[in-house]
């Protein structure tokens, strides 16, 4: 299957920096207020926001079969909702118009006002409305090191997890876009030695390296997305930060899983990076032992290679990268996970948003949360300033990126920022 706009040869008429996260190859999808206070979807192409609302008004879409406001809404569930081949019609009409030897656009000085603004100064949103949130736990050494640190290290696996892509209905109502500051939770704790809890802030903010996949309308309620065709109804990508707070977490966890721990707040990426995009960047995932069953069974790439980091920049403007892992380190694939959400007859719709799990490599250096950097608070962590953490503080600012590099070119996320405010 060649994709257009993935062609690595393609230049733009815009002007993209070198090592950008958004050459022309990228064209994700996102929404944006512009310096008007008109909300747009949108796509990116260097530094610059492109408004797709005003190219469509323009005609610029003539022949892709979209309803006229398609793109003048405040989020891409209905875009999202007009499948696959209509998203892959859009990129690479977006594709053509600004390659270099286009003069359409390029040549019409009218037309481009109306439509490039700088990144600077638009505002981003969140970029679907998310109706459902659901995370797995799919990163093996992530679950091995939780399993060793809260129950028992000899059996640090559940007998369950090599099974099934374990995971949890999270709350949608927090997710909230890169840049919007968050609040330390309060919740009860159980002090350790204590046989009675306590209420307070939580004493253990942690962030999760993660990403997240967003759905369109996968199927109808009782039936169920095969393994092989899942991909077809994934969108795209985000960068994930699922924080967490550890010391609520652990008294609250059992026997139903985590609650309050981790409902207060959840940061994306602004730009959901389409998986057309990443096409190029597939990898085999790592070999499953025992064999699933037949229902989650698939061959071929289902993994991509995704450069991922955490850093922790502290209120004196010092960041410290603390971890580097990457998303192919993932046991269980984003179709597996699709197909194994479904098959019980559970509707997915246009927007739904599912969490991989925290994303740890076999590493100490790529392991993707404080919590198991610093192994539950006894190894601290050196930051480029010379201060130590176990765990997140008041007024410290978490950035997640990733990005995928190959043959020279590069496909990126961007980034989530989100300060930690205090109680
Ligand atoms: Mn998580």
């Amino acid at each position: 299957m060649s994709i257009r706009a993935n062609d690595p040869t393609i230049s733009s008429w815009l002007q993209v920096k070198t090592a950008s996260d958004f050459p022309i190859q990228n064209i994700p999808f996102g929404v944006f207020l512009t310096p008007d206070d008109v909300i747009t979807i949108g796509t990116r192409i260097g530094d610059h926001a492109i408004d797709l609302g005003a190219l469509h008004q323009l005609g610029y879409f003539e022949g892709i079969p979209l309803t006229d406001d398609i793109f003048l809404q405040d989020t891409l569930n209905d875009f999202i909702s007009d499948g696959k081949k209509t998203w892959r019609l859009v990129r690479n009409r977006i594709s053509e118009i600004f390659e270099a030897s286009n003069p359409k656009l390029r040549d019409q000085k009218k037309h481009r006002e109306a439509v490039l603004f700088s990144m600077s100064e638009v505002e981003m949103q969140l970029p679907v409305q998310i109706g459902d949130y659901t995370d797995f736990y799919s990163s093996k050494e992530h679950a091995t090191n939780i399993g060793k640190m809260f129950r028992d290290p000899e059996n640090a696996l559940l007998p369950n997890w090599l099974h099934i892509p374990v995971g949890y209905h999270g709350r949608s109502s927090t997710i909230v876009p890169s840049g919007t500051a968050i609040k330390r939770p309060k919740g009860q704790t159980l002090p350790k030695g204590a046989n009675q809890p306590v209420f307070g802030p939580s004493k253990m903010v942690d962030f999760e390296l993660e990403m997240a996949f967003i759905t369109t309308d996968a199927n109808a309620m009782g039936e169920s997305v095969p393994v092989d065709q899942a991909e077809d109804h994934i969108f795209g990508l985000v960068l994930f930060n699922d924080w967490s707070a550890r010391d609520i977490q652990k008294w609250e966890y059992v026997p139903l899983g985590p609650f309050l721990a981790k409902n207060f707040a959840s940061s994306i990426s602004a730009w959901i990076v389409t998986l057309d995009a990443l096409e190029p960047f597939r990898v085999e995932s790592p070999q499953q032992k025992p064999d699933p069953l037949p229902y989650l069974r698939h061959s071929g790439n289902n993994s991509f290679d995704i450069h991922l980091e955490a850093a922790i920049e502290t209120p004196d403007g010092i960041s410290t990268i603390v971890t580097k892992s990457n998303f192919k380190y993932m046991y269980w694939s984003m179709a597996q996970q699709l197909a194994h959400h479904t098959i019980n007859g559970c509707k997915v719709n246009s927007g739904d948003m599912m969490g991989s799990g925290t994303i740890s490599g076999t590493g100490e250096e790529s392991f993707g949360s404080m919590l198991e950097l610093a192994w539950q608070g006894t190894k601290p962590i050196t930051l480029s300033n010379g201060d130590t953490r176990t765990s997140i503080q008041d007024q410290d600012t978490v950035v997640l990126k990733g990005y995928c590099s190959r043959n020279g070119y590069r496909i990126g996320f961007g980034e989530v920022r989100t300060r930690l405010l205090p109680a």
